[in-house]
């Protein structure tokens, strides 16, 4: 596809748009002509839409017919690697070509021609009167120093409204200016400021410098404990990336990170990179998505979606915390960032970094394959040591009820408070409690639209369902048997635990760090800052702390249910468990002083358990590999899930039958189908879910087979079909 073919003003070509329709469009090329790649308008229907010329039109109509392409956009083609990219990965997740497009066109306003602007920025003095807005504004402008704001983003940004904005360009506190609408990003120095690494650092990083100085693809799995200089090392690899003019890309698994870490790369760097995520400004997002596409922004630090933006030269992508679920995308396209990060690296040759402390099961057993290279750094930077681990008993201990903290846990977080240093208690759920319970009838609050129980939010008054966001107040009385007084929460959130802690030590700075509990990135960023600078002394926090934030006084940590990710049938969750409990337990100790983490839990024997308190990693994840193996599932089988949903239970449930009794294509390559069976989720916003499991052999040709299964039935309207390569859980 590296073909730039010409087509003359007139010549028919096929446009591929970003709309559910799952084939090329034929249009006439306009005046001028255009290129394979090009980013035109078309008409479609009565509307204009954005689409991309994909190769000569097919014709077999009245030409006379065929409507004109309207115009070409000024922004650079799309590449043929980008083609290609977007090609296979549409194979691979079964997925129309137009919904590809759309995952790379996500820039507001694509085709507006660049035009200028008002932007404000840092004008001199200081205003006549300090007010918390006036200073909020004033910080957005320190904070992001490399960004232009318009007024409308800035008010936002600052939580303001635009008259506290504009009250300071009267003063010149704020300066006002025309700005081009799209402007370069200011290059990084790749030898502004490096760190002397350690000779272990030193010889990962030469690994990985090597490969991007190659200019070929190749991955690298860079394995190391938290706090052992992994983001150090691969700075290293983005070093050289720039030095060779190459363009690199970093994905982090949760936008809260992307603060820090932009400080960080421009301290190295002396210079800010872009930043591509949900949160980022609309102007800013063109912005960067244009630059992207022109060569003119050297390294782009964001979420998964960042993996589509249109690089002109692709040199290094680094994905950080490469085994965190979040790379995987559930909703709409479903796809691994981290696989789909390796094919377009390999389509332009460029180099893939996976960095994590305990690397996802896959990627273990690809470098055990020696698909991937692999690099380790063992130690701590410094003198910052792994903590001790190890075990509270829970059927040892005296716990009142509905309380969480054991005697031993709380004897520990005491002594902390009192040396001064800081702790953090896990628990890995949101709310008050999980469940909510009528004390006269037993019944449960459950949600109306889905499969899950309501969990209480005490903070803001009202039950909530963790699967499809629906909340209602708390009632009075059961909705069952209409009891009065009657209703009680069961079991611990992060909320209620606060509650516990605030009672155990009433003199402690308690912070609660909870995705729900903050409004905006911002707030959470600050209060990060906050307790990293000392502002607590016991941190309660959910799965958001165990995704690498520094906390430098942290030495204590107590994993309150060490037991909750072991329930259930889900053959990962052995994997997830050991991964999360050893990055929570990595918070504690991070500088000088040796840390200590208590995992509370009812089976210390259990060899998951075994394996997070011994540390013996090789040896967990080769009976890992072991047991799947045995199973024939990923990474030693190949796996689908075909998700079927809809309103009438019986009907999907018929349908799923149907289907799995039709499974002729299936066996002609020797899969086997399972189920059906209720999906992991049984029920989201009304719909019943249903899922089909397929299972292969390694190297059969499992998307073709699923497309002629799935092919032989009509799927009713009412159906609503997703097919889910590699799916998360099995
Ligand atoms: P990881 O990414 O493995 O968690 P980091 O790269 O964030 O580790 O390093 C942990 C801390 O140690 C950071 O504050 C980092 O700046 C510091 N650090 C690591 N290596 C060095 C070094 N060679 N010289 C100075 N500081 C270092
Ligand atoms: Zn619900």
């Amino acid at each position: 596809m590296s073909d730039q073919s010409f087509f003359d003003a007139g010549t028919l070509v096929a446009v591929l748009t970003a709309q559910p329709i799952d084939r090329l469009l034929d249009y006439k090329a306009p005046e001028g002509g255009c290129m394979t790649g090009a980013f035109v308008e078309v008409p479609l229907g009565p509307r204009k839409v954005i689409g991309v010329v994909w190769g000569r039109g097919r014709g077999g109509f009245d030409l006379k017919k065929a409507r004109s392409v309207i115009r070409v956009l000024d922004v650079a083609p799309m590449r043929g690697e980008m083609r290609e990219f977007l090609t296979r990965a549409a194979e691979y997740t079964m997925t129309p070509l137009s919904m590809m497009l759309r995952l790379a066109t996500r820039a507001p306003g694509l085709g507006d021609a660049p035009a200028m602007r008002k932007v404000f920025r840092l004008g001199s003095g200081a205003p006549d009167r300090e007010t918390d807005a006036r200073r909020r504004v004033l910080k957005v402008l320190s904070d992001y120093s490399g960004l232009s704001f318009t007024l409308g983003e800035l008010a936002e940004q600052a939580g303001v409204s635009s008259s506290v904005v504009k009250g300071l360009v009267k003063q010149g506190v704020v300066r006002e200016e025309d700005s081009p609408r799209d402007l370069p990003y200011p290059p990084l120095d790749p030898d502004y400021n490096g760190v002397d690494l350690t000779p272990d650092q030193a010889t990962a990083a030469e690994v990985l410098r090597d490969g991007v100085a190659s200019g070929t693809y190749g991955t690298t799995l860079l394995k190391g404990v938290t706090g052992s200089g992994k983001t150090e090392v691969y700075l290293e690899a983005v070093a050289e990336c720039l030095r060779k003019g190459r363009q690199a890309l970093v994905l982090l698994p949760e936008i809260a990170l992307t603060s820090e870490f932009l400080k960080r790369v421009e301290d190295r760097f002396g210079a800010c990179a872009g930043e591509w995520h949900s949160g980022v400004t609309m102007t800013e997002r063109r912005r960067l998505w244009k630059m992207a596409g022109e060569g003119n922004v050297g390294l782009v630090v964001g979420a998964r979606s960042a993996l589509f933006l249109p690089f002109r030269d692709l040199g290094l992508v680094v994905v950080d915390e490469e085994h965190d679920t979040s790379y995987k995308q559930e909703e709409g396209v479903l796809y691994n960032a981290r696989d789909m990060v390796v094919l377009r690296a390999s389509l332009c040759s460029a180099q893939v970094v996976l960095a994590s402390a305990t690397p996802s099961l896959e990627t273990w057993a690809n470098a055990q394959a020696g698909k991937y290279r692999r690099v380790e750094l063992t130690s701590r930077f410094g003198a910052a040591q792994m903590p001790d681990m190890r075990a509270i008993d829970l059927r040892a201990e005296d716990i009142p009820p509905s309380r969480w903290i054991s005697p031993s846990l709380r004897d520990a977080v005491a002594a902390r408070v009192a040396l001064g240093e800081q702790s953090l208690l896990f628990i890995n759920r949101r709310g008050y409690a999980p469940t909510t319970v009528c004390r006269a009838c037993g019944h449960q609050i459950g949600c109306d639209h889905c499969d899950a129980r309501m969990v209480e939010h005490r903070f803001q008054k009202r039950l909530m369902c963790h699967q499809c966001g629906e909340t209602k107040p708390m009632p009075d009385k059961c909705p069952s048997c209409e009891a009065e007084g009657r209703l009680a929460p069961v079991g611990p959130g992060v909320e209620r635990l606060d509650e516990e802690v605030r009672a155990l030590f009433p003199d402690a700075r308690v912070a609660v760090l909870s995705s729900d509990l903050f409004g905006s990135a911002r707030a959470l960023k600050e209060k990060i800052e906050e307790i990293a600078a000392g502002a607590c002394d016991i941190i309660i926090g959910t799965q958001m702390v165990a995704k690498g934030h520094n906390f430098p006084l942290l030495t204590l940590v107590g994993v309150i249910d060490a037991d909750l990710g072991l329930q259930g049938s889900d053959l990962r969750a052995a994997e997830r468990t050991f991964q999360l409990m050893r990055q929570v337990a990595g918070r504690a100790g991070r500088v000088e002083k040796k840390g200590l983490a208590l995992l509370q839990t009812t089976q210390p024997e259990h060899p998951v358990i075994r394996a997070i308190l011994s540390g013996d990693e090789e040896a967990f994840w080769q009976a890992e590999a072991r047991e799947r193996e045995a199973a024939g599932v990923p990474p030693y089988g190949r796996m689908a899930g075909i998700i079927l949903s809809s309103e009438n239970a019986a009907e999907v449930f018929d349908f799923a039958t149907e289907l799995a009794r039709r499974d002729g294509p299936l066996r002609q390559v020797s899969a086997q189908v399972f189920g059906p069976a209720p999906a992991p989720i049984a029920r989201i916003r009304g719909r019943h879910r249903v899922r089909l499991l397929v299972k292969a052999a390694k190297g059969v040709p499992l998307q073709g087979a699923l497309k002629a299964w799935v092919g032989q039935l009509r799927v009713p309207n009412s159906v609503r079909l997703a097919i889910d390569i590699d799916p998360q859980s099995f």
